[in-house]
C-alpha cells in the first residue's frame, strides 16, 4: 500500500490528528494507525457521510480540501474535524484522503463543563469554518479581548476559543458558592465571637462597677480587696484603709433634691480617682460612703493622702448652689492576719469618732 508511509509521517506530526483514512472509490477503506483494510459491508454508511459527499468531484468541482463541520467520533475520539483531500490521478478520481483532528481542548474545556464562550475553527481568511455556536456560512470571525488561539498545521487552520466574560464570572460564582457561603460563615462566627466578648466584658463591668461613679461597687470591692490582703500578708506590704462618709448629706439632698445629690457624689468619687495609684481600690461601698483600699501604704502616708482628699471635697463648688460639701474620714492600717471585716470594721470606727468630734475631720489610729 503505497500510502502507508504518508499516513505514518502525518500521524507522527506534533498535531493532534486521531485518525487517518483513504477512502477508495473502488469501495474499500484503509485505516491509519490500526493499519487495517475495511471493504464492503462496513462501508455503506461511510461514503453518506460528509468528508465523502463533500470532497467527491461532483459536489468539489474544484479538487479542493474539505473541511467538516465538527462533530462527536463515534469511535469514542472525542470531538474531531475532517479534512478530506480528493485523491486524482491523470483526472481520474481515485478516493479520497481524510485527517481527523481532534480538538482535545475543546474536549477537556465541554467535559470540564466550564466552557463559557464559542469555538470556532477558522481559515487563514479568518472565515469560519466550523464551530460550537451557531455561524453563517462565509462569515469572518471578530476577536474579542478574551481570545485564545490554538494553531493547526501551521497556521492554515485555527482553532479560536472566545471567551464570555460575564458567563465566566457567573460560572465561577457557582463552582465557589460553597466555599463563598464557608467564608461568610466562619466571618459570621468570628464577628459573634467578638461580640459575645465585648458583651462579657460589658457585663463583667456592670457586675462590677457602680452605675453612678464607674467605682467598683460594693460586691466587687470585697472580692478585690480579699486578693489585696492575701498580697499583703505573703510579702508584709503596708495596706491602709480610708472609710469616707459625706457630712449631713441628707441635707443635700432635703435642699437641692437628689439630682444635686448625685452630682455631689459624681464631683466626690472624680476627686477619689484623681488623688489615687493604679494598686489602689477605690469603692463607692454604700449610698454616700466611699472605701479606698491603699496598697503599699502606712497610716501616715493614709493620712496625708486623706487630709489632701478632705481639703480638695471642700472646695468642691456644684452649678446653681451654694453647697458647702465636707466629708468625714476614718483612716487606719491593716493588722496581719487580720479579716477585711475587722480592718473595715475598724475604720468605720474611727469614721464615727469623726463624726462625733464635729465632722469634716479625719481619724486615724
Ligand atoms: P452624717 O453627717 O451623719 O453622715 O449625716 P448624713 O445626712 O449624711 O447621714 P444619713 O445616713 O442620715 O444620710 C445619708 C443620706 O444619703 C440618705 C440618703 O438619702 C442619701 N443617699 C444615699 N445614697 C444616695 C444617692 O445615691 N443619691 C442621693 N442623692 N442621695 C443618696
Ligand atoms: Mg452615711
Ligand atoms: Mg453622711
Amino acid at each position: 500500500m503505497y500510502l502507508k508511509p504518508l499516513f505514518k509521517t502525518i500521524l507522527n506530526s506534533k498535531h493532534n490528528i486521531q485518525w487517518v483514512y483513504y477512502t477508495s472509490a473502488k469501495k474499500f477503506l484503509y485505516l491509519a494507525p490500526t493499519n487495517k483494510i475495511f471493504k464492503k459491508e462496513f462501508l455503506t454508511n461511510i461514503y453518506k457521510k460528509e468528508f465523502w459527499t463533500e470532497a467527491i468531484p461532483s459536489n468539489n468541482p474544484g479538487i479542493e480540501l474539505i473541511l467538516t463541520k465538527l462533530y462527536d467520533d463515534a469511535a469514542g475520539k472525542g470531538y474531531l474535524t475532517t479534512l478530506s483531500l480528493p485523491i486524482m490521478n491523470n483526472e481520474k478520481f481515485m478516493g479520497v484522503l481524510s485527517i481527523d483532528i481532534g480538538l482535545k481542548t475543546l474536549n477537556s474545556m465541554m467535559e470540564k463543563d466550564d466552557l463559557v464562550g464559542s469555538i470556532y475553527l477558522v481559515n487563514q481568511d479568518n472565515e469560519i469554518l466550523a464551530s460550537n455556536k451557531e455561524f453563517e456560512i462565509n462569515s469572518v470571525l471578530k476577536r474579542g479581548n478574551s481570545t485564545f488561539e490554538l494553531s493547526i498545521f501551521d497556521d492554515t487552520i485555527k482553532l479560536v476559543y472566545i471567551e464570555n466574560i460575564e458567563e465566566k464570572i457567573i460560572t465561577i460564582l457557582k463552582t465557589s458558592i460553597f466555599q463563598i457561603l464557608l467564608l461568610i460563615f466562619i466571618l459570621f462566627i468570628i464577628y459573634m465571637l467578638c461580640y459575645l466578648l465585648i458583651l462579657n466584658k460589658k457585663v463583667e463591668n456592670l457586675a462590677n462597677k457602680d452605675s453612678l461613679t464607674s467605682l467598683l461597687n460594693r460586691r466587687a470591692m470585697r472580692i478585690e480587696s480579699k486578693k489585696l490582703l492575701s498580697i499583703a500578708n505573703r510579702y508584709n506590704h503596708f495596706t491602709s484603709l480610708l472609710l469616707l462618709d459625706i457630712d449631713f448629706f441628707k441635707d443635700v439632698n432635703d435642699t437641692y433634691g437628689h439630682h444635686i445629690g448625685d452630682l455631689t457624689i459624681k464631683e466626690i468619687a472624680k476627686i477619689l480617682s484623681r488623688n489615687s495609684r493604679e494598686s489602689d481600690l477605690i469603692s463607692r461601698y454604700g449610698g454616700e460612703e466611699f472605701l479606698i483600699m491603699l496598697s503599699n501604704s502606712n497610716k501616715e502616708s493614709a493620712y496625708t493622702l486623706a487630709e489632701r482628699i478632705r481639703k480638695e471635697i471642700s472646695l468642691i463648688s456644684i452649678e446653681n448652689t451654694d453647697l458647702k460639701i465636707t466629708v468625714s474620714i476614718g483612716c487606719t492600717e491593716y493588722k496581719k492576719k487580720e479579716s477585711l471585716d475587722s480592718f473595715i470594721k475598724r475604720a468605720d470606727l474611727l469614721l464615727y469618732k469623726a463624726k462625733d468630734q464635729g465632722r469634716n475631720q479625719t481619724v486615724k489610729a
